[in-house]
């Protein structure tokens, strides 16, 4: 196996076979263990606020598996029909220059939240659009995924200038292009979900600094929950819609959840003795800025609107405390 094929041991058959048809991706509700994994792909789902999260582990531990998987779940949300930037209907002010221009007749259709898989070794006209030599504007994979998800698996091959301009992007929600050929501007609000090998290499901590959580997978060991992990790739291969099947009640369910905990997670509140608890702890790891607060504020919401509650407790600020700092420079 060369380390192009290594997403993981268990799952590269798996992400080859995908590509060659139209299947359903393998269910996150599928996965067996990694549940902090699972719950930080939750967490993100609930509260874009948060930022964007990085899932770091060897081969065999199924990141980029899992975060394809979230496309069963993501809940539903109106889009203008035939808007390459999903445009939100009801948010005028952030139409792309398109449906600015037909704002009295868009249509306006049902689709799930997008989640767009950045190609490995995509260039930069890819991702960011751009005009082609008729002169007709582009878009790129930073469009597509506004409102979503953007997926950079192996994230650590991507050029460092590309990845910083996607970080900054996201950062914004506004992507401005000007070159010889043309300007354009389009709304490009999504949060990176990125995976890594660190057998691919290195990624700079400041790269590490801009994403608000860190998840690190280590393969499974227990040889009973291997072999159902075998058990359930098989069954998925033999058959990937009947697989995906006999998942859908639980995706449902959790659809379902995940919408309830959007709807709900602006208006969680955090009490004072939360917030004191939560200052204690970044000053004690070094961590006492804005920025990583204001991740951890948002994790631990998330953590509550996820568990149906509109309040923080210290429960949530420690349950998600090692997503948030764990992979911060101290
Ligand atoms: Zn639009």
């Amino acid at each position: 196996m060369t380390a192009d094929d290594a997403d993981s041991i268990i799952f590269t058959d798996l992400s080859k076979f995908m590509k060659k048809s139209e299947v359903p991706p393998y269910p996150l509700v599928g996965i067996v263990g990694q549940q902090v994994m699972k719950k930080a792909l939750l967490l993100t789902t609930t509260n874009p606020f948060i930022g964007n999260m990085i899932i770091i582990g060897e081969a065999g531990t199924g990141k980029s598996t899992a975060a394809r998987g979230l496309r069963g779940i993501l809940p539903e949300m109106e889009a203008v029909t035939g808007c390459f930037y999903n445009c939100d209907p009801k948010d005028k002010s952030k139409l792309c220059q398109d449906c600015q221009s037909t704002v009295s007749e868009l249509h306006v259709f049902t689709r799930r939240l997008p989640l767009v898989e950045l190609p490995l070794g995509a260039s930069g006209n890819r991702v960011f659009g751009g005009f082609d030599s008729q002169s007709m504007l582009r878009p790129g994979y930073v469009g597509r995924a506004n409102r979503g998800f953007l997926l950079i698996s192996r994230v650590n091959l991507l050029d460092p200038d590309i990845l910083n301009r996607i970080l900054d992007i996201s950062a914004t929600g506004i992507h401005r292009s000007q070159s010889e050929h043309g300007d354009f501007t389009h709304p490009a609000k999504f949060n990176i979900i990125a995976t890594m090998n660190p057998e691919d290499g290195e990624i700079d901590a400041e790269i590490m600094e801009r994403f608000s959580m860190a998840v690190k997978v280590q393969s499974i060991k227990d040889i009973e929950e291997r072999i159902e992990i075998v058990r359930r790739v098989e069954a998925y291969r033999q058959d990937p819609v009947g697989f995906v099947n006999r998942n859908r009640r639980e995706m449902e369910a959790f659809s379902e959840r995940l919408k309830r905990a959007r709807d709900i997670v602006k208006r969680v509140d955090i009490p004072k003795k939360v917030l004191t608890t939560m200052d204690k702890v970044l000053k004690q790891v070094g961590q006492d800025n804005d920025r990583v607060r204001t991740a951890l504020a948002e994790a631990a919401q998330a953590n509550a609107a996820f568990g149906d509650r509109v309040w923080v407790t210290v429960e949530d600020v420690a349950e998600i405390a090692e997503l948030v700092l764990g992979h911060r420079a101290k």
